[in-house]
């Protein structure tokens, strides 16, 4: 079975040598065909320059992309011409050794999985990167309701027909880790190695990880605009019962002790606040439907694909 490896690079200049000479020499170990599909996602340094370089070498195309994407979209390009029957995701920046791509692939193959899982031992990330990741990862968990503990983590392992239908499914907003397990069943997880970024910076800022994360939240679930419904409601509900209350107090206290009818004003101001987000949240409900239809915009523009003819 041939394996495909799909790397998303933005500006790695520094690291795509290197990655490369690894990347083939774990390959070779294998003793089967394999090919490297390298993604410009719109790179400002020499990175496609090299990468065009790179095609000269056996089984290596690149996929030019006509701007920044980001690395899920990028991935997502390159699952639309991948011709392997595994298909392994790594990191550009050497983060993820490319040594554990056998590794991957024996799991896949030895428990007939459809999606293979990694968990990075020992991180070598700040707690900036790391704290948020908990989180981050106890809320796909939730989300997906499929227990596994690192989605953060890119170097993974996924059947064909798992890719296929991922690139069919024409979901704009991608995470593609949440997004295989609506097209997998049977899915595990390996430890793997983690490694400090080669050469480079991150091409994550913390507001770029924010709005992954929102991505992610809003486009696998309905959950936020629930959020706002129920507070609605709850408000409304709230409101009303503090009315009904001060009602019967007035009567049993007398107007001085309901403060000359200013807490009335409060009870009939939150009745309607909270009728307020109701509405909201109901015309979010379907504003939110409407935003999953509209949303058959292309995830990517391929410019151009380089190979060696
Ligand atoms: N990447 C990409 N497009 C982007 C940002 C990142 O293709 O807009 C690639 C990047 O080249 C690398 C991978 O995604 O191969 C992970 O990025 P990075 O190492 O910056 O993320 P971090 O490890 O800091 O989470
Ligand atoms: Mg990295």
């Amino acid at each position: 079975m041939k394996v495909s490896v799909v790397v998303p690079v933005y500006n790695e200049e520094a690291n795509l040598p290197l990655l490369m000479d690894r990347m083939e020499t774990a390959l070779k170990t294998m003793g089967r065909p394999y090919e490297i599909i390298l993604v410009d996602d719109g790179s400002r340094d020499k990175s496609l320059d090299l990468m065009i370089g790179f095609t000269s070498r056996p089984g290596v195309r690149v996929v030019e992309l006509t701007r920044n994407y980001g690395q899920h979209s990028a991935i997502m390009s390159g699952f639309s011409v991948v011709t392997g029957q595994i298909v392994v995701t790594i990191d550009a920046d050497l983060q993820n050794p490319p040594e554990e791509i056998p590794g991957l692939v024996r799991a896949m193959e030895a428990g007939n999985y459809e999606v293979v899982g990694t968990v990075r031992q020992m991180r070598k990330d700040s707690i900036f990167r790391t704290f948020p990741s908990r989180v981050v990862n106890g809320m796909t968990r939730k989300i997906t309701g499929v227990h596994m503990s690192d989605w953060g983590c890119m170097l993974r392992a996924y059947r064909r027909e798992v890719v296929d239908r991922m690139v069919e499914s024409q979901e704009y907003s991608t995470f593609i880790p949440a997004l295989a397990t609506l097209f997998a069943k049977r899915m595990t997880e390996i430890p793997v190695a983690h490694a400090e970024r080669h050469g480079g910076v991150s091409n994550y800022s913390m507001f770029k990880l924010l709005n992954l994360q929102f991505d992610l939240l809003t486009s696998f679930s309905e959950f936020p605009l629930r959020v706002l419904l129920y507070t609605g409601i709850l408000l409304a509900l709230g409101g009303f019962a503090m009315g009904v209350l001060l009602a019967v107090a007035r009567f049993v206290y007398g107007a001085e002790w309901a403060g000359q009818g200013v807490f009335t004003l409060f009870a009939i101001l939150f009745f309607f606040i909270g009728g307020l987000f109701f509405a909201l949240g109901i015309m979010g409900q379907y504003i939110g439907r409407i935003y999953h239809e509209v949303r058959k915009r292309p995830r990517f523009t391929i410019r151009n694909i380089h190979e060696a003819r």
